[in-house]
């Protein structure tokens, strides 16, 4: 989680400014916040970052996810195509929206592949929400092709991959809508706080309409605001956005601290057979904020988990079993357990959750191993953590050599 190893000074003078004036709302208050505008500020520097049209901050990812959704035109009875592996937030916003989701096929990009969005398709299928999964990218092209085939609208949650690309552009930016997490554990955070993104005029206005009630945000009088449509309240205060701005202005760095990281964990395990690494369509692209590597099987994984354990090695996730972002967690995906009823316990859901068919899925996350890389660790820290990996892993596959 490289954004909270670096808070400092900067975030501190942000936060500053906005205790300065008191105005703690984005919104208004034009005569008393002396141009103070840490919301404005924080979207123009991840549009300046990602190259994006429009951003529009919000109080988490998952809200942004909302937002996405919503802009995009996603909601009542649509069946839109989810991964099954992504935080839990991406299918609750799914099913909040008041829509149905597909479960596919990922593949070894840890994200959906193109063959199983494709093999998901019904006549039914709105859309895909694409889920750019531990700091890398899916495979963009293909993914675009069968979204333009099968006419789906393509909604993005780049929630862990906040900056990363693929062949140029900021994944966030391919689909009609896309969001990023700025939560306590990713690249950069506000301690709470998302941004969505498009390049549509029309998207970014009924998202920046639905995120705070419908207001329109034209003139200096809130309370006599038009509302074009009805929304909610998902609004970022101003001490979350000055974080998220000094933390957004430190990204390329630590983009190059993780990759030179990465570099060094994966020059060491290549070196040791039967260890791989997760597909990136794009290397470049990469954030780096996460090594995964692949063992033989799932059993070879296990082993190496609890070679891990016993070493003392930390800072792993082995999302087959011990992490909250897999579908064989999810009981309550699979009972629809809500507080009150969803759209989806009237209309049906299209599939059955609870006797889901995804081979491929079940096999890639049960062989994937996923270590946090720190951004702020020394070069001999990050060469000896690959040491002891590799030593782990070694001892693991050799029981079965
Ligand atoms: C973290 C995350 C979210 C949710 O973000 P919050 O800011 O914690 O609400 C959504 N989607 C993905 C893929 C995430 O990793």
């Amino acid at each position: 989680m490289p954004g909270t190893e670096l808070f400092g000074a900067e975030e501190k003078k942000e936060i500053n400014d906005v205790l300065e004036t008191g105005i703690l709302f984005r919104y208004n208050h034009d005569a008393q916040r002396n141009n103070i505008w840490k919301a404005r500020d924080f979207e123009n520097e991840v549009k300046k970052l990602l190259g994006a049209k429009y951003a529009h901050a919000v109080s988490s990812g998952s809200t942004a996810v909302a937002c996405a959704l919503a802009a995009a035109g996603i909601g009542a009875g649509d069946e839109v195509i989810v991964p099954p592996f992504t935080f839990i937030a991406s299918i609750e916003a799914v099913l909040f929206t008041g829509a149905l989701p597909v479960f596919a096929e990922i593949d070894e990009t840890l994200c959906l592949s193109a063959k199983g969005i494709k093999a998901a398709v019904t006549p039914k299928t709105k859309a895909v929400l694409l889920v750019h999964m531990c700091g890398g990218m899916a495979q963009m092209d293909e993914i675009l092709a069968v979204c333009k085939e099968h006419r789906l609208t393509l909604v993005e949650d780049a929630g862990q991959a906040f900056a990363a690309s693929f062949k140029g552009t900021s994944v966030g930016l391919f689909g009609k809508t896309g969001c990023y997490s700025f939560d306590f554990f990713k690249i950069a955070t506000c301690g709470e706080g998302g941004v969505m993104v498009t390049n549509d005029e029309q998207a970014y206005k009924n998202a920046d309409y639905y995120s705070d009630h419908g207001h329109s945000h034209v003139g200096n009088n809130r309370g006599m605001e038009p509302h074009p449509i009805l929304g909610f309240n998902y609004r970022i205060g101003e001490l979350s956005a000055a974080v998220g701005l000094a933390q957004t202005r430190k990204v390329p760095y630590i983009l190059q601290k993780n990759r030179e990281h990465k570099k060094i964990l994966m020059d060491e395990l290549s070196k040791v057979s039967g260890i791989s690494f997760s597909k990136l369509p794009d290397p470049a692209g990469d954030t780096a904020t996460f090594l995964n590597i692949f063992l033989p099987d799932t059993e070879a994984a296990k082993r190496t988990v609890d070679e891990m354990n016993k070493a003392g090695v930390g800072g792993f996730n082995y999302w087959f079993l011990n992490m909250y972002h897999f579908i064989n967690q999810w009981e309550h995906v699979k009972n629809l357990s809500v507080a009150a009823k969803l759209p989806i316990h009237i209309l049906g859901a299209p599939q059955d959750y609870k006797n889901l068919h995804l081979p491929k899925s079940q096999e890639v996350v049960g062989r994937l191993i996923s270590f946090g890389i720190r951004c702020t660790w020394t070069h001999d820290e990050v060469k000896a953590l690959a040491k002891k990996i590799a030593a782990c892993a070694e001892k693991a596959l050799a029981v079965h050599a």
